[in-house]
């Protein structure tokens, strides 16, 4: 079963998974050959426990284009960076219905293996998917999503949801996702996807929380990256109504697109593309009226980032009012109202009577940083709304639902310059391995301790240290605790001031082994790697408010569509503490932990080979670093030092009392402990493959578990 194993594989149908986003070709090809699989299928029966060894096994198995590898139930999935003939539905069809020790290790088996567990057992499931920018996690979850459409039930409504559940990713990625230096697709934002199930396990409804879009992309990008993709396929697929009403010509004409030099990725054509994403507006219900608006905003926010300003007397001046006149005209703003609040900052110093109001001019630098604060805004909540649309179309409005849920969330971020984002993203991350140690790991040693069963402790690497620097308010207060403080006393500070002033409190209130305060910035020992973030921006960003003015100026579009995105009360009672963007992420992570924690766990793990997006490089250094941080070893010391399988001992006994005489059809007299021993006792069980907890039954290897399911399905 596991091992060095010859694999006959039969396959009809190529499955070509092109470097290209959501591009999916099947050509007819028939394909019959004997393929050696190298190495280990479970890594828990490699010879040596070592790191080194762990990272063999995935280069001897990469080389012979084998991308799945088990610890146990997770699985390890390494880019291969071509397409590869594993997917489509012949192996849908070969994987559907059978245990995860049947066949070679592969993403369907586990997607088969979830999906099995939520329409036999009712519980809710999540796939929770990580690995670094680029490792393969998007990926990895189209296929989950794809495998559990393929499987489940058919009928006008069901399909109706399964469309909208696969086609809700191009509009999601045209709108979320970017070419950055390390995948030329790579998503900004996280996403939590539900799908929900009714009793017969056919999908009814979903439901997606989306995470921290990277917004400051609308407005910068590092050179030889881009935008988000939908700017792009705006200019390159719009027809000539479009173009002409909204002033849409080449990328290269707008300032937030020609920063970068970078307008075309390989392999993407973005006037296809366009086409696919107004056609996904058109499955989940948005009409030619709504899809006008959105593109015209996006037009609106390429416009707004053409106006440049310059130098006039202590303020300054708009550089061409002709271009602040269209923009003003696409957002539904009289341009004069638009103009006052990009050049002027009202501050309100006193209170009541002795209140003043000063209308401060803005130098060009800070009119252009109000300017790029409301293109991010802007972008930010149209992202979010679209999320809510897609939310509307899948609506189930059924409460008795089962759910299976899939987690893709950016992976841990090391660049040369790492900022509040990487910081936030990070941040996520160390509290999904925390999840991922309690739930594996710690959970694991816990019970075996709390059944009195015998084994070897197993010591590993607890993340909370990290977490704790990063989040914790008392009573010692973390980063977050420490630069919200810092937001709330420096208002009327330029923010390089309040950054530095935030390096300074770090600096002075941190005592913790996992943070460095230097200089001009910090560095963060996380449980990946130690990674530098420059202070730069962190206040700004963790502030993550428009002026007022700007809102009003807002909210007196013409254009529903427009104004319903800054439903802000401006007028409320201010010395109300604004709600920080690391507070958000805080609280977000916070529920996202706790909707995980209710779901039975499937884990994927995914690995880059290298830097290059190269199928034939396997860059040791790179992976054997992977394979530290993930944590891979610890999690096959315990899964060797422990059992398979466990299960309480009445329901151990309803599931295989039918395998003996003596449990069947009579059925046991006595305590169902008793009666699993004698089970196992009757069917030759070798007694070094189970041992008997207090409440629980439980098997050393699969292989006894897999070998009594057999038995059963004999009787059949
Ligand atoms: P992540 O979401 O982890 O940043 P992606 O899932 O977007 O990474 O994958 C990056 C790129 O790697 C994809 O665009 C594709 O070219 C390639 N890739 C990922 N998974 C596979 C796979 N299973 N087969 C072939 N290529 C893949
Ligand atoms: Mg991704």
């Amino acid at each position: 079963m596991f091992g060095f194993s010859d694999t006959h594989l039969q396959i009809n149908f190529y499955f070509l998974f092109v470097n290209h986003r959501n591009l999916v070709i099947y050509v007819t090809m028939a394909y019959s050959a004997k393929k050696k699989q190298a190495g280990v299928d479970d890594m828990v029966l490699i010879s040596k426990l070592k790191d080194e060894e762990v990272m063999e096994n995935l280069k001897k198995r990469h080389a012979t284009e084998v991308i799945y590898t088990y610890i146990s139930n997770v699985l390890i999935s390494v880019n291969p960076y071509k397409a590869l003939p594993i997917f489509g539905p012949d192996q849908v069809q070969e994987y559907r219905g059978k245990f995860r020790h049947e066949l070679p290790p592969h993403i369907y088996a586990l997607a088969e293996s979830a999906y099995k567990s939520l329409t036999s057992e009712g519980e809710n499931q999540c796939v929770i998917i990580s690995g670094e920018s680029g490792a393969g996690k998007t990926e990895a979850s189209k296929l989950i999503m794809q495998y559990v459409a393929a499987v489940s039930g058919k009928g006008e409504g069901v399909e109706r949801v399964k469309r909208i559940i696969l086609d809700s990713n191009p509009l999601l990625e045209a709108f979320g996702n970017a070419k950055t230096l390390r995948n030329n697709n790579s998503s900004r934002f996280g996403k939590y996807f539900e799908i929900q199930f009714d009793n017969k396990g056919d999908p009814v409804g979903g439901k997606i929380t989306n995470y921290l879009l990277e917004k400051s992309r609308v407005i910068m990008q590092t050179q030889g990256e881009r935008n988000f993709h939908i700017f792009y396929q705006l200019c390159a697929g719009a027809d000539q109504s479009i173009r002409d009403e909204y002033g849409i010509s080449q990328a290269s004409d707008y300032h937030y697109l020609n920063q970068s030099g970078c307008y075309t990725v390989d392999n993407i054509d973005d006037a296809s593309e366009y086409n696919d994403t107004i056609k996904a507006m058109d499955t989940i219900g948005i009409n030619a009226h709504q899809r006008k608006e959105i593109l015209k905003l996006v037009a609106g926010i390429l416009w707004l980032g053409n106006i440049s300003f310059v130098e006039s007397g202590t303020g300054s001046e708009i550089s061409d009012p002709r271009i602040l006149d269209f923009a003003s005209d696409l957002l539904g703003i009289q341009s004069q109202v638009l103009k006052d609040a990009l050049l002027f900052r009202i501050i309100t110093t006193g209170f009541g009577k002795t209140a003043e109001v000063f209308n401060v001019p803005q130098t060009p630098d800070q009119a252009t940083h109000i300017r790029d604060g409301l293109a991010k805004t802007l972008y930010d909540r149209l992202f979010t709304w679209l999320v809510g649309r897609i939310n509307d179309s899948m609506d189930s409005k059924n409460q008795d639902v089962k759910l299976l849920s899939v987690l893709d969330i950016y992976g841990f971020e090391i660049f040369d310059k790492n900022g509040f984002e990487q910081f936030c993203i990070n941040y996520v991350n160390e509290k999904l391995q925390q999840i991922f140690i309690e739930l594996t790991l710690k959970a694991e040693q816990e019970e075996y301790a709390q059944e009195g069963i015998q084994w070897e402790p197993i010591k590993y690497f607890n993340n909370q240290v990290v977490v704790d620097l990063i989040e914790s308010s008392k009573p010692k207060p973390g980063i977050f605790a420490i630069l919200d403080d810092t937001c709330a006393t420096t208002h009327a500070l330029e923010s390089n001031v309040a950054d530095n002033k935030l390096l300074t409190k770090l600096k002075e209130s941190i005592d913790n082994d996992n943070f460095v305060g230097r200089n001009d910035d910090f560095i963060v020992k996380h449980y990946a790697g130690n990674v530098t973030y420059s202070v730069d921006g962190f206040t700004d960003k963790n502030k993550d408010q428009l002026y007022n003015t700007l809102i009003e100026c807002m909210q007196s579009s013409t254009m529903p569509f427009v104004k319903q995105f800054f439903p802000e009360n401006t007028r409320e009672a201010s010395g109300k503490k604004p709600t920080t963007a690391g507070f958000k992420i805080k609280q977000s992570s916070l529920e996202l932990i706790a909707a995980l924690k209710k779901c039975q766990p499937h884990y994927i793990r995914c690995m880059k080979p290298n830097e290059s997006k190269s199928s034939k490089e396997f860059d040791v250094k790179r992976m054997l670093h992977q394979v530290k941080y993930l944590g891979l070893l610890e999690n096959i010391r315990v899964r060797r030092a422990g059992y398979a399988y466990r299960q309480i001992y009445d329901k151990f006994l309803e599931r295989f009392a039918i395998l003996s005489r003596k449990t069947w059809p009579s059925p046991f007299v006595g305590e169902s402990k008793q009666g699993c021993s004698v089970l196992l006792k009757d069917l030759n069980i070798d007694e070094k493959e189970w041992q008997m907890g207090k409440t629980k039954m439980f098997l050393r290897s699969p292989e006894t578990l897999f070998d009594l399911e057999e038995r059963k399905e004999k009787k059949f």
